[in-house]
């Protein structure tokens, strides 16, 4: 991918994350590949998130054209503890509208910013809905990063529009989504809840008005991947649109692959080594993103479930060694020695993706997590929990036809998790995907053929280089 001159280069973008690892690492990473491009970037966070991005950049050879900037994150006068700037870092339920409340009030540090550095334009998160609106009153276009596929957006605007829950007789009886390309079918309780009850549809129809007065909205996605459901969103719902991902492709060597997002947990020769001994498409990654916390009754499950199928796995767990052991059954990591890997913490999730040894990944399907399967052509068992996950199992099950799904019946944000889920049906599923038979060989080829295309779209010339080129010259242009 060569640099980008245009008659005004370089141009200048600004990124501004929301402050949840799911949301910052693709954001860093779309600024590295900016940068890539020769174009100038900063990324604007708090003081207590720069740390995380500081190391990643660190690593990028172009890191010259991307500046950090930070504004401060009022915790205190916002109701949460001192030092909580951070999704991750929010310690109980009842504080998630008070750090959603508490990110309004950016506002004004974002706004010093765009009069001091007057960006040619701005790309940020789906939740500063008020970027707009401040952008708009220094002249700057926004762009929006909601991170979620095409096919999720699509399908919320479906569902939000056509409301085919309503028509149904019961939780379990399915519906196909109204209008939306392919027979994808779901159930009422599959649908977020965000989408029935009243008061969270009025900020998801606000999320929508946002959209149409922002500039466009930009994708961490692939062309090849999506097709049908990028043009719905372009021509039906008719937004402006650029799809640039998979963005972690972005990390070419290892160093960069290794700092996305926080530190890892596990010494690098220690899992690379225990791959390393285990055969080909053999181990399955078990991990739930950085934001569902399954309660210890789930935990002891997929345990069981893991140890049962006798297949080898790396298993990553929000636990330290501080938390105890009472959510792993007695006795357990004696049994599995040699046989399952425990990360308690972080893992170099891309890297432990790639590596060869690896034949599956049982995932919550969150957007990040299910495009760097994809790129790393592993195929899925499918596990979600909420947000968008649940349409992404979809994409990945009767679209890509990649995946298996364990069977998750009902949405969840916080609390009350669907806890249908057994270790019977997690040994059933493991197995299912690692299996020798046409079925499970048909879906590793197609995992194998999406990887294959996922990196040509990246490829100078392919279809996310060329919508990321138009990008840059579309806001050269604009400078007149
Ligand atoms: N991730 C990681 N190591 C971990 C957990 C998560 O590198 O131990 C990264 C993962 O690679 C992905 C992001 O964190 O880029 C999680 O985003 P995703 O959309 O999958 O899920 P979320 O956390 O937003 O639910």
């Amino acid at each position: 991918m060569g640099d980008k001159t245009t008659k005004h280069s370089p141009i200048h973008i600004m990124f501004f994350p929301f402050m949840g690892h799911g949301h910052m690492i693709p954001m860093v990473d779309m600024a590295k590949l900016f940068a890539s491009k020769g174009v100038k970037t900063t990324i604007l966070t708090t003081p207590l998130n720069a740390p995380f991005i500081f190391k990643t950049i660190e690593t990028s050879k172009t890191n010259s054209n991307i500046n950090i900037q930070t504004i401060k994150f009022p915790s205190v006068e916002a109701g949460l503890p001192d030092g909580c700037e951070n999704f991750d870092s929010i310690p109980s339920p009842e504080l998630v509208p008070v750090f959603f409340k508490s990110i309004e009030l950016l506002q004004e540090g974002f706004e010093q910013q765009l009069s001091l550095q007057h960006p040619d334009c701005v790309v940020s998160d789906m939740f500063f809905t008020w970027t707009t609106v401040s952008s708009a009153k220094f002249d700057i276009p926004r762009i929006v990063f909601y991170g979620f596929s095409f096919f999720a957006m699509c399908a919320y605007e479906c569902v939000r529009l056509y409301k085919p829950y309503e028509n149904v007789s019961s939780d379990s009886e399915s519906f196909v989504i109204p209008s939306l390309p392919g027979e994808i079918k779901m159930t009422r309780t599959q649908v977020a809840d965000y989408l029935k009850v009243s008061v969270w549809l009025d900020s998801l129809t606000k999320f929508r008005e946002v959209e149409e007065k922002s500039y466009g909205v930009v994708f961490n996605s692939f062309y090849e991947l999506e097709k049908d459901y990028a043009d719905y969103y372009r021509k039906v719902i008719g937004r402006r649109a650029w799809h640039i991902g998979p963005l972690s492709l972005c990390n070419i060597d290892k160093e960069q692959k290794k700092y996305r997002g926080k530190e890892a947990s596990i010494d690098e020769h220690e899992w690379q080594n225990w791959l390393d001994r285990k055969e080909a498409n053999s181990v399955v990654y078990v991990s739930f993103g950085t934001v569902v916390n399954f309660p210890d009754s789930h935990l002891k499950e997929i345990a069981l479930g893991l140890e049962a199928s006798g297949q080898p796995f790396i298993w990553v767990v929000k636990k330290s060694k501080n938390d105890g052991e009472e959510w792993l059954p007695e006795g357990f990591e004696k049994r599995i020695e040699g046989k399952g890997l425990i990360i308690r913490g972080w893992a170099p999730q891309v890297l432990i993706l790639e590596h060869e040894a690896i034949g599956a990944f049982m995932t919550h399907c969150g957007w990040n997590s299910t495009l760097e399967g994809v790129a790393a052509g592993v195929p899925f068992i499918t596990w979600p929990v909420s947000a968008d996950q649940f349409y992404n199992e979809r994409l990945v099950v009767d679209v890509l036809k990649t995946g298996v799904p364990v069977g998750v019946k009902r949405w969840c944000l916080f609390g009350d998790m669907d806890d249908s889920i057994k270790w019977g049906t997690v040994e059933k599923n493991v197995r299912k995907i690692l299996a020798k038979d046409e079925e499970a060989e048909e879906r590793r080829n197609n995992a194998k053929e999406l990887s294959r295309l996922a990196r040509k779209a990246v490829e100078e010339g392919g279809s996310s280089d060329l919508d990321l080129d138009a990008f840059i010259v579309e806001f050269g242009s604009l400078r007149g």
